[in-house]
């Protein structure tokens, strides 16, 4: 018997027939001695005609107020359409809105924060055996205005009413069956994982395996709630994200994923003076552009002139690219060189900590396989090299290999 926070995602309530099959497994769950908190998110694709229709109506600046509130209709209906299948099905249910349990939030429009929850209604319908019900993705401010959590917010929500309500964990449900090495599309060898660390699940995340949100991930991680993966769909233990402490001790594999973004560009500004000040002059107005630079790297100076490289997501490529050509002379460069066909490829394993010798057998794999190495980056608990996007594949396998991640039975 314990006390769950169980999220479900919009594939997973995504028709009638899911919400169904989701309703008799809590059932089954709850009849079992579980007490249920469930989470849910808007019909699958529901959001997006929601915002369409803003847009719609108003295509300029949405007025984010007003958005929210449209928004936050999408899981109103599902928490509503889950209470009544579980009453069918003879367990006593409780829908609720954020605004209705209280989830407090500043109020920042379609990406507000938690400030609190509020327990007691929820915790008086637990002691009375019943399953609550509650919309994930929102809540209200302080002047009872409804506010939403950003996109994908739901499992947000989830973690912060499991960290609110002392859960045993949080389950989150989704059309995957964990969190893998790698992904299954590249390597089919790619194995689950039955527990990584909070810090790798980042790491993993903000690499683009978008199994779930960051921001819950970082909030599971700051308030301690054990966090799991299931798959709506196929029965399983999932992957549970966790500290690797004495209480969860983790069997210590030196890397436990391969983590890859395809979605990167490169930028080079040559020839440019090796004094104060160079990174800033090229770097602070793409700040404020407001574009993410991601792996930044500057050479070692030679004859007064150094170059400068760093990489930046590929939709801001031709901007950042126009922006500098036009530049350069205030800085004083020869040229702008750009690339949008590169990959980033890491390795990430809390196992690095302690052991010597990782990165120099990723160099090893990648060279046996014929792969260039453009950029290198560390920390500590990742590796990632920048790659033509055309070897993307081929060095995830040869990681995947060189590392032994793979099923043991499927080699
Ligand atoms: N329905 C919201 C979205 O599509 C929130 C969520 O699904 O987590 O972003
Ligand atoms: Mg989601």
């Amino acid at each position: 018997m314990a006390f769950l926070v169980k999220k479900f995602g919009g594939t997973s309530v995504g028709t009638i027939d899911r919400i169904k099959h989701v309703a008799k497994t809590l059932c089954a769950a709850r009849k079992a001695g579980d007490d249920i908190v469930v989470v849910v998110s808007a019909m699958s694709g529901e959001t997006n005609k929601l915002v369409a229709m803003a847009r719609e109506v108003m295509p300029g600046t949405v007025d984010v107020r007003e958005l929210d509130v449209l928004l936050a209709t999408g899981e109103q209906v599902t928490i509503a359409l889950l209470s009544m299948a579980l009453k069918e099905l003879g367990c006593d249910a409780r829908s609720y809105t954020g605004a209705q349990v209280k989830v407090l939030t500043d109020s920042s429009h379609s990406k507000a924060r938690i400030v609190s929850i509020d327990n007691e209604p929820i915790m008086s319908d637990i002691a009375a055996g019943r399953i609550v019900v509650v919309a994930g993705f929102q809540g209200v401010d302080e002047g009872g205005n409804i506010t939403t959590l950003g996109r994908g917010g739901s499992d947000t929500s989830a973690v912060a009413l499991a960290a609110a309500l002392k859960a045993d964990e949080c389950q989150i449900y989704t059309d995957v069956d964990g969190v893998y090495t790698t992904d299954p599309r590249v390597e089919s060898r790619a194995r689950r994982l039955d527990r990584i660390t909070f810090e790798e699940m980042l790491e993993m995340a903000s690499l683009g395996s978008k199994v779930l949100q960051i921001r819950a991930v970082e909030f599971a991680g700051k308030y301690n709630v054990p966090l799991r993966v299931l798959s709506s769909f196929k029965p399983g233990q999932g992957t549970l994200i966790t500290y690797d402490d004495e209480e969860n001790e983790m069997e210590q594999a030196l890397v436990s994923g391969i983590a890859f973004n395809r979605d990167e560009a490169q930028v080079t500004v040559s020839g440019v003076a090796d004094k104060p000040g160079i990174a800033y002059a090229i770097l602070g107005p793409i700040a404020e552009l407001n574009i993410e630079v991601d792996v930044i790297l500057q050479n070692i100076g030679e004859n007064g002139l150094t170059d400068f490289t760093f990489t930046v997501h590929r939709d801001d490529y031709a901007k950042v690219m126009a922006f500098l050509s036009e530049r350069k002379d205030d800085f004083g460069a020869d040229s702008i060189i750009g690339n949008d066909r590169i990959v980033k490829l890491s390795i990430v394993g809390v196992g690095m900590r302690s052991h010597a010798g990782i990165a120099s057998k990723m160099f090893q794999a990648l060279s046996e396989a014929g792969i260039n190495l453009r950029m290198i980056t560390t920390s500590e608990i990742k590796i990632s090299v920048v790659i033509d996007e055309n070897y993307l594949e081929l060095g995830v396998r040869a990681l995947h290999e060189k590392f032994e991640l793979a099923e043991e039975d499927s080699a």
